[in-house]
């Protein structure tokens, strides 16, 4: 599904490298590679080992370095950052990384993910008397970073980490060091890999492919790593570990050439869509998917189904981003800018449309009635996913229970709103098995918080959701 039509919006993606002469252009690459992950900001920090320097701005990536400002990032070390905000959220201050100059130095930080107890981290700084220059999450751990009583920085980030609840994928930058940090459920992905001599950290390995890197493994839940000059140092932040990487990252945000614990993503939503296919079987003429991240679950299901696969629905690529729209009707004139039913493919024919979620419904009721006026006799609704009843506190923006339709109504209830002439959804257990983890746990390793409300951390009465953030 097209994600600013869905209203399940990732929160950023983040990349770093230490060691190559041309750091910030492959940043970069890197980042472009990840815009999926977000589109409101970008920006990227250099070091040339001497000091930090910062360009970032509000855009796609290719907007905010369109005046040629790479080349005045010189330096053999960088981090960048793609940012998410809902409208009205955001502000070129929220964009990241975020750059703090102390007399001992600067630390840059890019984040991925939400913290679930920085209001209250946040209050208690506030009270001690810290000065917050940002509304975004992320500002906390500089300012218990700075507070921290080691002597050493990545002594006074790992002691800052410790105190942080929630998802974080962070790197973090000094004129002389990276870090990088992964909470100790793993919550978001991230990789680590190597360009020649130098290191690589990226949000997803398609970033790594873009620019020529090597993959190397996943970074554990709780591990810091320090890369400088010297090399790469492993270590643990937090040894009280529970591995719960989101769900949604194989179902719809990463993109199909990323793996993420070994697998691939393309492959985990195929095998989601065959799981579906032997959940809900259904006799039908065609199979098509909701492009883009549907399109992979949408084979699966053909294949094991043996009912053939078409192109049913295209999607327009010119048209301009129309996420920030705010009201209902300007979102449902954008599904029709955005999708087009193919006649030839679904006149006259019994269709079973494969999408990989369903948040509040209007966008499958458009599609639904696209296909039937194109002439589709039927139209069955199939989900590669159970329905998404709560809201994530970890960095994904799921609205509230309020706007997720699954959160109030039965499937029938759904069906009928939608319009489909049968809806089923993938199972829990289906989700589990299709995508096949080899953890350890009743979710094997997941984070299934979205379809089931059990949190993997605890969550907090005052929890800023992404949406929320000011
Ligand atoms: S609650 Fe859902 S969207 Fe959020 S991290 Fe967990 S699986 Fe992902």
């Amino acid at each position: 599904m097209l994600a600013e039509l869905k209203g399940l919006n990732e929160e950023c993606g983040i990349f770093g490298i230490w060691g190559h002469p041309d750091a910030a252009q492959i940043t970069y690459y890197g980042l472009h590679s990840l815009q999926h992950r977000g589109q409101e900001g970008a920006g990227i920090v250099v070091s040339n080992g001497e000091k930090l320097k910062a360009h970032k701005g509000e855009g796609l990536v290719t907007e905010v370095f369109a005046g040629g400002q790479i080349e005045d990032l010189k330096g053999k070390a960088a981090i960048g950052h793609v940012r998410y905000a809902t409208a009205g959220g955001g502000g070129i201050e929220n964009v990241q990384p975020l750059l703090f100059h102390s007399q001992v130095g600067g630390l840059a930080i890019a984040h991925n993910g939400n913290l679930v107890n920085a209001n209250d981290l946040k209050h208690q700084l506030e009270h001690q008397g810290s000065i917050f220059q940002t509304t975004s999450d992320t500002e906390v751990l500089a300012h218990l970073t700075r507070r921290s009583g080691y002597t050493k920085i990545h002594d006074r980030v790992k002691n800052a980490l410790t105190m942080l609840k929630g998802a974080y994928a962070f790197i973090l930058m000094t004129e002389k060091k990276m870090m990088v940090a992964l909470d100790p459920n793993g919550l978001r992905p991230l990789s680590l890999g190597r360009l020649g001599d130098a290191y690589v950290v990226a949000s997803e390995t398609c970033a790594f492919d873009v620019v020529g890197a090597d993959y190397i493994r996943d970074v554990e839940p709780g591990e810091f790593l320090i890369i400088n000059d010297e090399g790469i140092h492993s270590e643990f932040f937090s040894r009280n570990t529970n591995r719960a990487i989101c769900s949604m990252e194989y179902i719809y945000f990463s993109r199909p050439d990323s793996d993420i614990g070994g697998i691939n993503i393309h492959t985990a939503r195929k095998s989601l869509g065959k799981k579906l296919a032997h959940e809900a079987v259904i006799e039908a003429d065609v199979v098509t998917g909701v492009p883009d991240s549907s399109m992979s679950a949408a084979i699966g299901f053909a294949e094991a189904s043996g009912i053939p696969y078409e192109l049913g629905l295209i999607k327009n690529r010119y048209v301009g981003r129309t996420f920030i729209q705010p009201s209902q009707s300007l979102r449902e004139q954008g599904v029709k800018m955005k999708l087009s039913p193919v006649r030839g493919v679904v006149e006259g024919k019994r269709v079973v449309m494969v999408d990989d979620s369903i948040v509040r419904g209007t966008t499958s009721r458009r599609i639904v009635s696209m296909l039937r006026e194109a002439g589709a006799t039927e139209v069955h609704v199939r989900i590669s996913s159970p329905p998404i009843k709560n809201p994530c506190f970890y960095g994904i923006d799921t609205s509230t229970h309020e706007e997720l339709i699954a959160s109030s109504h039965s499937v029938e209830e759904m069906r009928k709103i939608i319009g489909a002439d049968s809806l089923v959804f993938l199972s829990e257990q289906g989700l589990v098995d299709a995508i096949g983890r080899d953890d350890e746990g009743e979710y094997r390793g997941q984070c299934m918080a979205c379809f089931t409300g059990k949190y993997p951390t605890d969550i907090y009465p005052d929890t800023v959701l992404p949406h929320e953030k000011a």
